[in-house]
């Protein structure tokens, strides 16, 4: 059926019309999830299955915990310890799971096109939807870099599968006789360009290993010839949190013996070495490598970039991620049929201080170009109309009027609205691509179907609240049992004890009591054995 006449299902075994006639008996609404990861998940969890009948999409048929994968990469932890299979997700909603990639969507007559992964025919099908949710995540950014091909990368199981026995296989070839010691500098050199967490986490991971298990188990290795680099854009690793947090981290990988390059932009990768460039000066420098890690920064999958393309002209203009309201419907589509969310989404950020003439223009009624509390009246409510979270910001209108009429003139100038505009501005940043987010906009989304259900019409939705995102600190593990963790608001914690804390929080954060059990043993493992160093 549909516009290319393929099969249609709704993950239910069969013919099209079987499936059809399940649809006819079944009241419930057909939600369509695409991923099975932090986001998809975190829908998952919130269901009510009275009401949905539901069928994930995804290529992978398990949940990945991705926080701890950098563990995985040098045996800490053991990679079936970090997933959970999606289909014992769903058994709680009596869900369907199709092994596929969604390739394309039909928004207009609601189906997603999907292409199974293990068929080598390439055969497609239709799975219609009443409601859709997108959350594909993203995908490494590239930068337009040439020679990526001789990076790994880490984002699933099989990138952290592929890291690790490269680095078992690199220590075993620098062990052996014949090696030379310039090829061995070269085995044991590893170069990670991007200084973000996973970066970061890598090169602890990398470090723990070093110290814990190579002087006992690789004696042929001379433990200085062993070189960890880490290449960074900005001025500081872990850039995104506070600025103690990165200063404590540079401080412990110079102890460490870790090299951070900051200031720095990786220019081509070949295959044995890196040449970057420092920002200031354009000199370049090559670093030879055994392993090189590509982590810096996220943007948008095959699929999502299409979706953006055909979507209604004017609705999207994000590069990195599918622009969504404030409720996580995405912009240009039918009201209420189709949700974005994690990775692959964004909530458009407003451009105030840019436009503080046109906004002044606007709203000044009388043309002295000040605003009275009246006119700055009609352009809070404005603004806050179109962008909820600013709702508090401008809580109390009066008050907010005279904190930024700074000289008490009763109006505001062309400069104390700048002031007001960027502050305003400030409360709308994007939010960053973490499972933290992915998993607050799952939960609300979920809650939000439950409760609108079949209703969704432009009064019932309007009464929801809009999706309101609470940091609740991000954290880092950085080596030799320290972790940082930034609460926000300028709290930020390290040292003694936060490895536990760190891994007390990951332990609850998991999605069952098996994977749990699972990590328990993997760390209690290593404390008594030490890491597994076979491939
Ligand atoms: P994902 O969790 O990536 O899920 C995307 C899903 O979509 C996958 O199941 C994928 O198979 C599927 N998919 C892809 N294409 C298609 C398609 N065409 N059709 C159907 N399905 C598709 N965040 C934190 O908050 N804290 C951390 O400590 C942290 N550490 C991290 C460490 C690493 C190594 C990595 C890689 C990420 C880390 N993150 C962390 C970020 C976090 O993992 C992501 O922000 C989060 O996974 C986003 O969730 P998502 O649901 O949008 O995407
Ligand atoms: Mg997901
Ligand atoms: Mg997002
Ligand atoms: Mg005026
Ligand atoms: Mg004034």
């Amino acid at each position: 059926g549909g516009p290319k006449n393929l099969v249609m299902t709704h993950g239910c075994e069969g013919s099209v019309l079987k499936a059809e006639e399940i649809h006819q008996n079944d009241p419930r609404q057909r939600l369509v999830i695409l991923g099975s990861g932090w986001g998809a998940v975190s829908v998952i969890k919130q269901l009510d299955p009275k009401k949905f009948h539901v069928t994930v999409v995804s290529p992978t048929n398990y949940f990945l915990f991705t926080p701890l994968l950098p563990s995985a990469t040098v045996g800490t932890l053991e990679l079936r310890s970090l997933i959970e299979p999606i289909r014992r997700l769903l058994s709680r909603l009596g869900g369907y799971y199709l092994e596929g990639r969604a390739e394309d969507v039909d928004f207009e007559n609601q189906l997603v096109e999907v292409s199974g992964i293990h068929d080598s025919e390439g055969r497609k099908f239709y799975v219609p939807y009443d409601k859709l949710i997108i959350a594909v995540g993203s995908e490494a950014m590239t930068h337009g870099v040439e020679g990526l091909e001789h990076c790994n990368f880490l984002k699933s199981i099989a990138d952290a599968r592929d890291i690790r026995r490269k680095v078992m296989e690199n220590f075993e070839k620098a062990s052996l006789p014949t090696t030379t010691e310039e090829e061995r500098r070269q085995l044991l050199s590893f170069v990670i360009c991007g200084g973000g967490p996973t970066g970061v986490e890598f090169a602890a991971e990398l470090y723990d290993f070093l110290n814990e298990d190579l002087v006992g188990y690789f004696p042929a290795i001379p433990p200085e010839e062993v070189q960890v680099n880490i290449i960074q854009s900005a001025g500081h690793i872990l850039n995104t949190y506070d600025l103690k947090i990165s200063e404590m981290t540079e401080r412990k990988f110079k102890r460490d013996n870790i090299g951070v390059v900051t200031n720095a932009r990786v220019a081509k990768v070949n295959p044995k070495s890196v040449i970057y460039k420092e920002k200031a000066t354009g000199k370049e420098f090559e670093i030879p490598f055994g392993v090189c890690l590509w982590s810096t920064g996220v943007g948008m999958t095959p699929l999502v970039k299409m979706l953006v393309s055909k979507l209604p002209t004017g609705s999207q203009s994000n590069i990195h991620a599918i622009e969504t309201d404030a409720y996580m419907r995405v912009i240009g589509t039918p009201e209420g049929t189709v949700y974005a969310i994690g990775d692959c989404a964004t909530i458009p950020q407003p451009h105030f201080v840019d436009k503080v003439m046109t906004i002044l223009k606007e709203h000044d009624t009388n043309g002295d170009n000040l605003l009275s509390y009246d006119e700055f009246k009609t352009l809070a409510l404005d603004i806050a109309a179109k962008h909820t979270v600013l709702k508090v910001f401008l809580g109390h209108l009066g008050n907010v009027f005279e904190r930024y009429d700074k000289d008490h003139s009763g109006f505001l100038d062309l400069d104390e609205i700048r002031t007001f505009l960027t502050d305003a501005e400030k409360q709308c940043t994007a939010l960053p691509a973490t499972a933290q987010v992915a998993n607050q906009q799952g939960d609300y989304v979920g809650k939000r179907i439950n409760t609108l259900h079949e209703i969704e019409h432009a009064e019932a939705a309007a009464k929801f609240p809009p999706f309101k995102y609470t940091h609740k600190g991000s954290l880092a593990y950085i080596g030799g049992s320290d972790a940082v963790l930034d609460m926000g608001k300028g709290l930020v914690y390290g040292g003694i004890g936060s490895e536990y804390l760190w891994r007390s929080v990951y332990f609850s954060e998991q999605v069952s009591g098996r994977t749990r059990l699972l990590l328990f043993i993997d760390w209690s493992k290593r404390a008594l054995f030490g890491r597994d160093i076979s491939k």
